[in-house]
């Protein structure tokens, strides 16, 4: 166990750090008023969990001892029965034993940086933090030290919003739990290549053999859509990548017992595919949406990206009769990777439609994408992201198009999950 008091830590090369008012981690002076306040607010609960525990002869709570990701030991407790168990660790932070937010309570790589936050910023141990909110949602994590290095430096109120935003998560996505992690995996039927959105890159950029790759992103809309159209479901399976797009999915996977490696949706993978192809001077083809939201994307990224090559673009909007001359254009373009941007399930019966006349080494149904890069739709502000709350953002900002997406389609899909876990429970 150890306190929250100013100390001297010895860091891994054997040099000290000494305590610095100037570098404190500000917001853990919150954390005995915050853990007070909620105490008296849980007391109804917690006095409810006592005497469950002993009506049934179990011991009131159970100990649980962990090391931090700066390798110091952290102990707390546990109801061991009732509701809400997790709620007896507020009496760990009115010790000072630990802190709301704080350093990962999980050991991890980044151990050596994590003991120099902790002596630079007396920065403790912590029940939330910015890396395990980023894994708890799936936003791919591309640099933690850098996410807790802009923690440690916060103030106050970047503590209480971490704060806020972790209680959120745990409310949405359940408490971390041990969940297994297969490569591939089932889900309503479709099948899920779980990778992370660097090994999602890769993938895509991976040279061809065969035929042209066809990635799609998979998330709660083509549930819903494949439910409805067997059709659907059975060319979703025929891809080769099918990338887990969003939270519906992850809550999803999770109600089964699965944990999904990364929320690899076409938005944030974009940017590291572009910097990957600008690196191997592969060339992009973008078809899809309203005429010219294609050209002011391609604008876009080659001001951003100098180095990526844009072998040609299309508006979403041709008639059949224009679809040959089109796949032609595409392959005498040497594209190698074709962005399909026309809607879910347009994109995906296009891309299959097609796939055998494309000489591309891969080919992605990538939905608003182009309406995001070519600046006409905002993208979500960060903590909406970070709570996988996206689609609210898209609902605002498109409430004609995306209310029966959104308003309807998510509960249906919520509902779907219900019976996908009873069932799997029953199995
Ligand atoms: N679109 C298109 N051709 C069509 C119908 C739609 O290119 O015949 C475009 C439309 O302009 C928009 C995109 O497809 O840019 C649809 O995006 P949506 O937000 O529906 O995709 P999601 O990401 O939600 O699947």
């Amino acid at each position: 166990m150890f306190l929250l008091k100013p100390q001297v830590v010895a860091t891994g090369n054997g040099a000290t750090s000494h305590f610095n008012k100037e570098r404190v981690y500000r917001g853990t002076w919150l954390n005995r008023p915050l853990a007070a306040a909620s105490l008296l607010l849980c007391s109804p609960l917690m006095l409810t969990n006592v005497l469950a525990a002993l009506v049934s002869r179990q011991s009131i709570v159970h100990q649980r001892h962990c090391v931090d990701s700066a390798g110091r030991k952290v102990s707390y407790q546990d109801f061991s029965c009732g509701y809400l168990k997790t709620s007896a660790r507020l009496f760990a932070i009115a010790r000072g034993d630990i802190s709301f937010c704080g350093l990962p309570l999980a050991q991890n790589s980044t151990r050596e940086f994590c003991l120099q936050l902790a002596n630079r910023y007396q920065m403790p141990a912590g029940f939330f933090d910015a890396v395990s909110l980023h894994q708890r949602t799936g936003l791919a994590v591309s640099s933690p030290k850098k996410l807790l290095l802009n923690q440690a430096q916060g103030g106050s109120k970047a503590f209480i919003k971490l704060l806020i935003k972790g209680l959120l998560c745990s409310v949405l996505y359940g408490t971390a739990r041990d969940f297994s992690q297969p490569k591939a995996l089932r889900l309503f039927g479709i099948r899920i290549n779980n990778v992370t959105m660097t090994d999602a890159v890769e993938q895509i950029m991976a040279p061809r053999e065969g035929g042209c790759r066809i990635g799609y992103f998979i998330n709660a809309h083509s549930v819903n859509v494949s439910a409805r159209n067997a059709d659907f479901r059975a060319l979703l399976n025929q891809s080769e990548m099918n990338f887990a797009d969003g939270s519906g999915l992850r809550i999803a996977a999770q109600s089964v017992g699965y944990r999904l490696a990364d929320n690899v949706n076409g938005t944030d993978l974009f940017p590291h595919l572009c910097q990957a192809m600008s690196r191997s001077g592969k060339r992009l083809f973008l078809y899809g949406a309203a005429p010219g939201v294609a050209d002011a994307m391609a604008a876009n990224i080659q001001a951003q990206y100098p180095h990526l090559t844009i072998a040609g673009t299309a508006h979403g909007f041709l008639g059949s009769d224009e679809q040959g001359a089109l796949v032609t254009r595409i392959n005498q373009a040497n594209t190698d990777i074709l962005l399909v941007a026309m809607g879910s399930p347009r994109q995906e019966q296009w891309l299959q439609q097609h796939k055998a006349e494309l000489n591309c080494q891969s080919a992605l149904a990538v939905g608003g994408l182009f309406d995001f890069f070519s600046g006409n739709i905002a993208r979500a502000p960060l903590w909406m992201r970070e709570l996988g709350m996206e689609w609210v953002w898209r609902l605002l900002q498109e409430p004609k198009t995306k209310f029966t997406r959104y308003v309807i389609g998510n509960p249906v899909f919520l509902f779907r999950t219900f019976v996908l876990k009873a069932v799997s429970r029953g199995a």
